[in-house]
C-alpha cells in the first residue's frame, strides 16, 4: 500500500437548478443536473500523528486549515465508520474557485473520503461512500461520481444522466465568493416580494427534457439555450456586478450564459476548445471578473492518482 495517496477531483457547473419551495426540514427541492469539468482540486493523504489539513493555491487563505474544513470532517466521518483514528495530513492544492458556486469545499470532501479509503485499506463499498457523501453536504455524493447527474431531493439522489461528447466552457471567477446560504435565502426572499411564498406556492422541480436531449446528442447550441438557474436573480441582487460578466461573454460569442450554482462563477459554453481559448482571453482581459479559466467536461469524479 502507498504511504501517500492524491485524489484529483473535479469542479462542478449546474446546467440545471431549479429550486423548489422551502421544505419542512430548511432544505429547497431541487431538480439539479450536475456536469463536472476539468477544473480540479487535488487532495493529497499522506500518514501524520495527528489530523490536520493544509492549503495551496490563490484563494487558500479563504480555506479553514482545521478541522472545520470539510475534507476533515470527511476522514473523521469515514474513520468513524470503520473505528479508525483519523491520523492523516490533508494537503489539498486548489484550483477550484473558493465560494464560487462550484463546489469545491464539497469536491474535497469527495475526494478526502476516497483518499482515506485507499491509504487506510477499508474498501468501502460505493454505496457506503456515497451514504457518508450525502451525510457530509448535498453536493459530495456527485463529487465521487462526476460525469453528468440528475440529482434530486436536495441534490444528494443521484442519477447518472448519458451525455454524446465533450462540451466547452469558460468560467469567469470574480473576485470574492458567495455564501450559498445567503442565496438561498436571498431566493426566497425575492419570491416572497414577487407575491408567492416561498414555502408552499412551487410544485416539486423536474428535469428539463429539452437539456437532457441536447446533452444526449452532444448538440452544444441547443444546450446552450436551454440552461437555466432559479439561483440566478438573488445572486445578480447580492451581485449585481455579474450582470456585466454575463454580458461581456453573451456579447464575445458565447453560446450559452449563466451564473453557476449560487455563484459568484459565471459560465460560458462555447462551440469548441479554440473558441474557450479565445473568450477566456477576451474575459480577463475585460476586466469583469479576476480571471478567466477554459475547461472541458464532463470528466470523472474523484480519481487516484497513484
Ligand atoms: P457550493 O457550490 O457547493 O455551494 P461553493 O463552491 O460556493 O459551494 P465552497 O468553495 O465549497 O463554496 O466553500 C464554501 C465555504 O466552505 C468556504 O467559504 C469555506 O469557508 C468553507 N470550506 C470548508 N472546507 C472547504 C474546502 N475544503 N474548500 C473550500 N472551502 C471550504
Amino acid at each position: 500500500m502507498s504511504s501517500t495517496i492524491t485524489v484529483r477531483v473535479p469542479a462542478k457547473v449546474n446546467v440545471q437548478l431549479a429550486v423548489g419551495g422551502r421544505r419542512a426540514d430548511g432544505f429547497h427541492g431541487l431538480a439539479s443536473v450536475f456536469f463536472a469539468v476539468g477544473l480540479y482540486d487535488e487532495v493529497t493523504v499522506t500518514p501524520a500523528d495527528r489530523l490536520s489539513v493544509s492549503v495551496a493555491g490563490p484563494d487558500a487563505a479563504a480555506v479553514p486549515a482545521d478541522r472545520s474544513n470539510l475534507a476533515a470532517r470527511a476522514a473523521v466521518l469515514l474513520g468513524s465508520r470503520y473505528g479508525i483514528t483519523p491520523q492523516v495530513h490533508l494537503h489539498i492544492d486548489k484550483g477550484i474557485p473558493v465560494a464560487g458556486g462550484m463546489a469545491g469545499g464539497s469536491a474535497d470532501a469527495a475526494a478526502a473520503l476516497v483518499g482515506c479509503d485507499a491509504l487506510w485499506g477499508t474498501g468501502a463499498d460505493p454505496a457506503v461512500l456515497a451514504e457518508l457523501a450525502a451525510e457530509l453536504g448535498s453536493d459530495v455524493p456527485f463529487g465521487l461520481l462526476g460525469g453528468v447527474a440528475l440529482g434530486e431531493g436536495r441534490g444528494e439522489v443521484l442519477s447518472p444522466v448519458p451525455t454524446g461528447g465533450s462540451f466547452h466552457w469558460v468560467f469567469a471567477v470574480a473576485d470574492g465568493g458567495l455564501s450559498t446560504p445567503a442565496v438561498y435565502g436571498e431566493c426566497d426572499r425575492l419570491r416572497d416580494l414577487d407575491g408567492g411564498s416561498a414555502d408552499t406556492d412551487l410544485p416539486v422541480p423536474a428535469a428539463d427534457p429539452v437539456l437532457l436531449e441536447a446533452l444526449r446528442t452532444g448538440d452544444a447550441t441547443a444546450l446552450g439555450a436551454a440552461l437555466s438557474n432559479d439561483l440566478q436573480p438573488a445572486a445578480l441582487s447580492l451581485r449585481p456586478a455579474l450582470a456585466a460578466t454575463l454580458r461581456a461573454g453573451a456579447d464575445a460569442g458565447a453560446i450559452g450564459t449563466l451564473v453557476s450554482g449560487s455563484g459568484p462563477t459565471c459560465a460560458f459554453l462555447v462551440k469548441d476548445a479554440a473558441s474557450a481559448a479565445a473568450l477566456a482571453t477576451t474575459l480577463t482581459a475585460s476586466g469583469t471578473c479576476r480571471t478567466a479559466l477554459p475547461a472541458a467536461g464532463p470528466v470523472p469524479g474523484a480519481t487516484v492518482l497513484n
